[in-house]
């Protein structure tokens, strides 16, 4: 079982193209072990906007403050990172798992990114 490294609610898991996300119902983020944000990301990055609609947040939920945040699998203080190919947006990973957190919004910021990169205007 998993925590939210926001809300200590249990997250629950989502299937997306073979890959299992977990995701909060309480502050409506999502956990991607290693490497499953980038598989996701190539292969439907349509995927990412279903995830986070699927996990929105619950009202008046309080989320904790970033510093606080620990890694789901293996308890370690998340750090903030920029994702690799898209800079600007701000994620949360784990160095010892190499796991990322996506705050709600941040999958659908990704995903629209990438639509862009692939079909520029
Ligand atoms: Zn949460
Ligand atoms: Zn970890």
């Amino acid at each position: 079982m998993r925590i939210c490294p926001r809300c200590t609610k249990v997250l629950e898991p989502m299937v997306v193209e073979s890959v299992t996300v977990e995701g909060c119902r309480g502050c409506g983020g999502a956990w991607f072990d290693r490497g499953e944000l980038d598989d996701v990301a190539k292969h439907d990055p349509a995927a990412l906007e279903r995830i986070d609609r699927a996990f929105s947040p619950a009202r008046g939920q309080p989320a904790a403050p970033y510093s606080s945040m620990r890694c789901p699998v293996c308890l370690d203080r998340l750090e903030g990172f920029e994702f690799k190919h898209f800079p600007g947006v701000q994620m949360d990973g784990c160095r010892k798992c190499r796991g990322v957190w996506a705050d709600h919004g941040e999958l659908t910021e990704i995903s629209g990114r990438i639509a862009a990169h692939r079909n520029p205007p």
